[in-house]
């Protein structure tokens, strides 16, 4: 039989995140690379996706969403941005983010049509774009004072007559960004002046530090019209394996998107939009606590990563610590990140994977956080192994 994968998969594989736990499973080593956390989300919100399953939600909820939870979104984005969406019409519940993002760029984007993405960009969006057809166009996120940030001028430039659109996301995995409202105004003034559409990953809203808010990129002038705000419970209440995502975008965007996802999954789990339109009316204060525990367990793994010889970049958000590796001798990201099993019994996210210009990432190596105290303790005492 000839290749049966399309041409425009083939550059994928298998993703970074299933390839990394699998090592970590089959070699026995803490796993800081795939960002999920090792502690259940809030109990009344557990015991709603229980009750919903006992008392029979078990069947097709309606293609846009579950009501009540597309209201509990309209009433978050209300409350926490001032932004006003009709839950019938401008709110659409995904499969996940990775479902939203798809199922936007798909709908979006004609075949040669092309997207700008900041990289490092989470895996994702660059096999979304494939599917479409459509050529990603990276800005590439630099150290600048040990914050990761993009030059507004190389994002003016990587505009062209083919751009339709641009993803966005902050707080960013892997570099632990927020960004800035300056940074925000930056990317609104090229979204307008060239007539795009900004689909934005705001999937880590909730998980900032140090007092940094996140800021939507809705919430700027004159960009509501033009933006597909997209955000999930997975990380807001530590259920990644819920997948459980919203779109949030003027009606006309959401139709977009919904003709898409109609036919991808038709509709997304009803028992667990019911456990998370509880969550967003009932647990923000338990989100609270996640985001100070978080914050500890941040500081905690950057001076075990210090200590073991890494330089460490402090992210403002999300569950990631990104890492230089030159300081310790390495040069390649990759090829660290395959032998640290061996090594160290520890796995991590050689972040060249998430850029175009693979060599820019080189010497990236990402660490997750969201893990116990006790697995971060033994995880970077394990990593001082390397100082050698
Ligand atoms: N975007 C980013 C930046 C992520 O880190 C992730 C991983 N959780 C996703 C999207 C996917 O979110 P979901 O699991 O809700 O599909
Ligand atoms: N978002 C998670 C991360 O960046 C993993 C998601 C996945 O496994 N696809 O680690």
């Amino acid at each position: 039989m000839s290749e049966p994968l399309v041409a425009r998969m083939r550059e994928f594989g298998t993703t970074v995140f299933a390839e990394m736990t699998a090592l970590a499973v089959r070699t026995s080593s803490i796993n800081l690379g795939q960002g999920f956390p090792d502690t259940d989300g809030p109990p009344a919100m557990l015991e709603r996706a229980v009750a919903a399953i006992r008392d029979g939600l078990n069947q097709y909820p309606p293609g846009p969403g579950v009501p009540e939870l597309r209201q509990a979104v309209a009433e978050h984005r209300k409350q926490h941005y001032g932004l006003d969406y009709d839950p019938d019409g401008e709110i659409l519940v995904t499969v996940g983010a990775t479902e939203a993002l798809a199922a936007s760029v798909l709908a979006l984007c004609e075949p040669g049509d092309e997207v700008i993405v900041f990289e490092p960009y989470y895996d994702s969006y660059a096999a979304a774009i494939s599917l479409a057809g459509a050529v990603r166009r990276p800005v590439t996120l630099r150290p600048v004072d040990g914050r990761f940030t993009f030059d507004p001028a190389e994002l003016r430039a990587a505009v062209g007559p083919r751009t339709r659109a641009i993803l966005v996301n902050s707080p960013h995995n892997p570099t632990g960004t927020v960004f800035t409202y300056d940074e925000l105004a930056a990317i609104a003034a090229v979204v307008q002046e060239h007539d795009l559409v900004a689909v934005t990953d705001e999937v880590y809203e909730h998980l900032t530090y140090d007092g940094v808010e996140h800021i939507p990129l809705a919430t700027l002038p004159g960009m509501r019209e033009r933006t597909v705000m997209i955000s999930s419970a997975g990380k807001t209440f530590s259920v990644t394996g819920w997948k459980t995502g919203w779109i949030c975008a003027p009606r006309a965007l959401v139709t977009a998107a919904q003709t898409v996802k109609q036919f991808l999954t038709f509709t997304s789990g009803a028992p667990w939009q019911l456990a998370v339109a509880h969550a967003l009316r009932e647990e923000l204060p338990w989100v609270g606590g996640l985001r100070d525990e978080l914050a500890g367990k941040r500081d905690r793994l950057m001076a075990g990563l210090t200590a073991a010889g890494f330089a460490v970049y402090r992210p403002a958000g999300t569950y990631f610590v990104q890492t230089d590796i030159r300081p310790l001798g390495f040069t390649d990201g990759l090829e660290l990140a395959r032998r640290l099993p061996e090594l160290a019994g520890v796995v991590a996210i050689p972040t060249q994977v998430f850029y175009d210009r693979r060599e820019l990432g080189r010497h990236f190596v990402r660490f997750a956080f969201c893990k116990k105290d006790e697995i971060i303790d033994e995880a970077v005492a394990r990593l001082a192994r390397l100082h050698g």
